[in-house]
C-alpha cells in the first residue's frame, strides 16, 4: 500500500456540493469587500514609480524585516511564530489543492508515497508554531487588558500617553485571535479524527495528530463528518471576517510591500511644475491627492500604536498623533473629505520629520510623506506664518536659513588658511559647511575642528565659502518644495562647475539632502558624514582617537544620521567604542565572540536607530515652542539620567536644541561638544 490520504472521506456528493458552494461564496465575499476597498485606493493619483514587486514581498513579507526589528520585543517573535505558522498552513493547503485537482488537467496526484510522509510530518510540526504564536498573543493581550482594560468609548482613538499605546485593545482583536486559534486547533482535531476513524500504517508520520488520535480510537463516521464540518465553519468564518478585522493586513500589507516605492527613509518625492499646472494644486488638499499606494497603505494600518508610542511630539503632549493622522486620512479617503478638515494645522506643523514613526511602523506606512504633502498645500495656501515663514523667506532670499549674507559664510575661515574651490586647486573632498556650520557660534566650533583635523591628517579638501547655498532641507520639510528645488539646482550647478565627486559634512540634514535627494536632480556624489571620514582617518592611524573617561560622556544619536541614514557605528568609533547598537547586524556574532563590548559612552535609553528626537527637524528649529512641550527637554532629561557630565553630539541642529534644553532642565553645568571637537582635543594633546 502506498501512503496517502483519502480526500472528502465519508463526505457524500451533496456534502461536496455544499462545500464548494460555501467556499466559493465566502471567498467571493472576501474578494468583494477588498474590491470595494480598492475603489477608495483608486481615487488617488497614479504612482510615479515602478515597484520591485518581488523585492518588496521577499524583504517585508517573507523575511518580515520590519516586524523582526520592531518594539516591543515580545511582539516580534510572537508575530513571527504566527506568520510562519500561517504561511506553512497556506502552503500545505495550496499543495494539497494542486495534488487533488491536478488530475483534472492531466497532472499526477503527487500527494502519496514518501512525499506524503514528509508533508504530514513537516506541516504537522509547523502548525504548532501557529498555535504557540496565537496562545502567546492571547496571553500577552490578556495580561495587558487585565492591567489597562479596554479603552472606554470616549478614549477610542484618543490614546493615553503611556507606553501601552504599543497595543491598543479592541474587542474584535480577541475575536480574531479566537478564530485563528480555532482554525489551527480544529485542523489538528480533524487530522486526529481521520486517523481515529480510518487508521493506516503510516499514520505515525502525523507526529502531532497521531498521538491525539490515541485519546479517542475508533471514532464513528458520523462523528468524523461532524468534526469535518466544524473545521470548515472556522475556515469560512475566517474568509468572511478577514477584511473586517485587523487581520486584513495579511492582504493589504502584502500589497503595500509589493508596491512600495524604492524611496529611502529620509527622501521626499519631488513635485514638478507640470504636475502643478495639470492639477492646479501644490501638495495634498484632499485625500485623493495622495498616490494610490499611499492611500492603500492606510488600509494596512493595524492600529498598533507603535508610531504614536515613539513620536517625540506626541510624547511631550502636542496634538500630533501619527496613528490618528493615518486614521483621519483614511476617513477622509472614504468620505471624500479634505485633509485639513480632519487634521489640525497645529498637528501637521508639530512634526519634526524624525521618521521614528516610519521606522516603527510594521506595515510600511510613510507618515512623513503624508504630513509633508499636506504641509506643501498649507504653504501654497499661505497658511504658514510666524518664525517658520520668516525662515522660508530667508532661505529664498539669502540662501541661509538664519538669513545671514553669503559673504558671512567665510567668516569662520579667518586665519585658518582654508582652501576654497574658486582658488582652482585640486581637492578630493568638498567640505560642505552648511548654514548652521557657518552661522551658529556652537556649530562654527565644529566646523573649525573638522577643517583643522582634515588638514592635520593631510586630507585634500576645499570649501565653497560664499558660493555655498542652503541645501534647502528645512524649506522642503516645511513644505516649500519649489524653494528647495531652487537651492538644489543652484548648488548642483556649482558642484558641476568644480567637478565635485566626494562631499564631507558635519550636518546630518545636509548629508541626507545631498545624498538622498539631490540625485532627483541629476547629482551623483559620494557623501560622507564627518564622523565617518574622521573615523576612517583614526582607523588608518592618521589621527588619534578621542579618549574620554568611560561613563563620563554620553552620546546623542541624531535622527537624520542614525535612524534615517543608519550611521551610528562611525561616531562611536571615534572614541574606540565597539558597535553595540540595535542596527548592527553582526551584534549576535559579536556578543558570542566578545560578551563584554567596550563601552566608553554612557548610553541613553534611546540610541542608534531608536534614538529620541531633539525636536529640530522638519523646520521645527525655527518655530516657536511652548517651553513645556519641547521634545528636546525630554531628550535632555534622558541624557542626564545616564549620569554623564558631558553630551557629545554629531549634528549642529541637535547641539542648538539640546544646549537650550539642558539649560532649561538642569542647573548643573553640562558641557555639550561635537565629536570633532573631542577628537581635536585628543589630537592637540598628542
Ligand atoms: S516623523 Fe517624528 S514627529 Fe513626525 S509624526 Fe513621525 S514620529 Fe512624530
Ligand atoms: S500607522 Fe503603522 S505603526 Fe501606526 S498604528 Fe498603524 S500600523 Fe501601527
Amino acid at each position: 500500500m502506498i501512503p496517502t490520504r483519502q480526500e472528502f472521506l465519508h463526505i457524500g456528493p451533496e456534502g461536496k456540493v455544499a462545500f464548494y458552494l460555501i467556499t466559493f461564496l465566502s471567498l467571493a465575499y472576501m474578494g468583494w469587500v477588498f474590491y470595494r476597498k480598492s475603489r477608495f485606493w483608486m481615487k488617488g493619483q497614479p504612482i510615479t514609480w515602478t515597484p520591485d514587486y518581488w523585492k518588496g514581498i521577499i524583504t517585508y513579507v517573507l523575511a518580515q524585516r520590519k516586524v523582526a526589528g520592531s518594539r516591543p520585543k515580545s511582539g516580534a517573535p510572537m508575530h513571527l511564530l504566527i506568520f510562519y505558522g500561517f504561511l506553512a498552513m497556506f502552503v500545505a493547503t495550496t499543495l494539497l489543492a494542486f495534488a487533488s485537482y491536478g488530475p483534472i488537467v492531466g497532472l499526477p496526484n503527487f500527494h502519496r508515497g514518501t512525499y506524503y510522509l514528509v508533508y504530514e510530518t513537516v506541516f504537522d510540526l509547523l502548525g504548532l508554531l501557529f498555535i504557540f504564536g496565537i496562545v502567546w498573543a492571547a496571553g500577552r493581550r490578556f495580561l495587558l487588558i487585565r492591567r489597562f482594560g479596554y479603552p472606554s468609548p470616549d478614549q477610542e482613538g484618543k490614546l493615553s500617553r503611556n507606553r501601552h499605546n504599543a497595543i491598543t485593545h479592541e474587542r474584535m482583536d480577541s475575536v480574531a485571535l479566537f478564530v485563528l486559534f480555532m482554525l489551527g486547533v480544529t485542523g489538528y482535531l480533524l487530522s486526529a479524527a481521520r486517523i481515529s476513524n480510518n487508521p493506516q500504517p503510516w499514520d505515525w508520520a502525523s507526529v502531532v495528530a497521531y498521538p491525539l488520535a490515541q485519546f479517542a480510537p475508533g471514532l464513528s463516521n458520523q462523528a468524523y463528518v461532524g468534526i469535518w464540518w466544524f473545521h470548515m465553519i472556522w475556515v469560512w468564518g475566517f474568509f468572511i471576517m478577514l477584511p473586517h478585522m485587523r487581520l486584513k493586513h495579511i492582504v493589504v500589507a502584502t500589497l503595500t510591500a509589493a508596491g512600495a516605492p524604492e524611496q529611502k527613509m529620509g527622501e521626499l518625492q519631488p513635485i514638478s511644475l507640470e504636475e502643478v499646472e495639470k492639477t492646479g494644486k501644490i501638495g495634498v488638499a484632499e485625500a485623493r491627492d495622495y498616490s494610490r499606494w499611499h492611500l492603500m497603505s492606510l488600509d494596512a494600518c493595524m492600529s498598533c500604536g507603535r508610531c504614536t508610542e515613539v513620536c517625540p511630539a506626541y510624547g511631550v503632549g502636542k496634538t500630533l498623533n501619527p496613528k490618528q493622522v493615518v486614521q483621519d486620512i483614511h476617513r477622509a479617503m472614504v468620505v471624500d473629505d479634505s485633509v485639513p478638515a480632519r487634521i489640525s494645522e497645529e498637528a501637521l506643523w508639530a512634526c519634526t520629520t524624525c521618521n521614528a514613526c516610519v521606522e516603527a511602523c510594521p506595515v510600511l506606512i510613510r507618515h512623513v510623506d503624508l504630513i509633508v504633502d499636506a504641509r506643501r498645500n498649507l504653504v501654497a495656501e499661505g497658511k504658514l506664518s510666524g518664525t517658520g515663514a520668516v525662515m522660508l523667506r530667508q532661505v529664498a532670499s539669502t540662501s541661509n536659513a538664519w538669513g545671514a549674507p553669503a559673504n558671512s559664510r567665510e567668516d569662520w575661515m579667518k586665519g585658518l588658511a582654508v582652501p576654497l574651490c574658486r582658488e582652482g586647486g585640486d581637492f578630493e573632498y568638498l567640505f560642505w559647511v552648511g548654514c548652521a556650520g557657518a552661522t551658529d557660534p556652537g556649530a562654527v566650533k565644529t566646523t573649525k575642528a573638522v577643517a583643522s583635523l582634515l588638514k592635520q591628517a593631510g586630507v585634500s579638501f576645499a570649501c565653497l565659502g560664499k558660493e555655498e547655498a542652503c541645501t534647502g532641507d528645512p524649506a522642503r520639510r516645511m513644505g516649500d518644495e519649489f524653494t528647495f528645488q531652487d537651492k538644489a539646482q543652484a548648488n548642483i550647478s556649482v558642484f558641476q562647475k568644480y567637478g565635485v565627486k566626494k562631499v564631507v559634512t558635519a550636518c546630518p540634514h545636509c548629508l541626507n539632502t545631498l545624498q538622498n535627494e539631490y540625485g532627483q536632480f541629476g547629482s551623483q556624489m559620494e557623501v560622507w558624514h564627518h564622523t565617518q571620514l574622521l573615523g576612517q582617518l583614526v582607523s588608518e592611524g592618521r589621527l588619534q582617537p578621542a579618549s574620554p573617561q568611560p561613563g563620563k560622556v554620553t552620546y546623542h544619536d541624531p535622527c537624520y544620521l542614525a535612524r534615517v541614514n543608519n550611521i551610528s557605528d562611525a561616531p562611536r568609533s571615534l572614541v574606540g567604542q565597539e558597535s553595540n547598537h540595535d542596527s548592527d547586524k553582526s551584534l549576535l556574532a559579536k556578543s558570542l565572540t566578545d560578551p563584554t563590548p567596550i563601552e566608553i559612552f554612557a548610553e541613553p535609553q534611546h540610541k542608534a536607530t531608536k534614538t529620541l528626537c531633539c525636536g529640530a527637524g522638519g523646520g521645527r528649529m525655527w518655530m516657536e515652542e511652548t517651553p513645556d512641550q519641547r521634545p528636546g527637554n525630554r531628550r535632555a532629561e534622558e541624557l542626564l539620567a545616564t549620569g554623564a557630565k558631558e553630551v557629545a553630539v554629531a549634528c549642529p541642529f541637535c547641539r542648538i536644541m539640546l544646549d537650550a534644553s539642558l539649560k532649561q532642565v538642569t542647573q548643573e553645568e553640562i558641557r555639550i561638544v561635537d565629536l570633532a571637537e573631542m577628537l581635536q582635543e585628543a589630537n592637540k594633546s598628542k
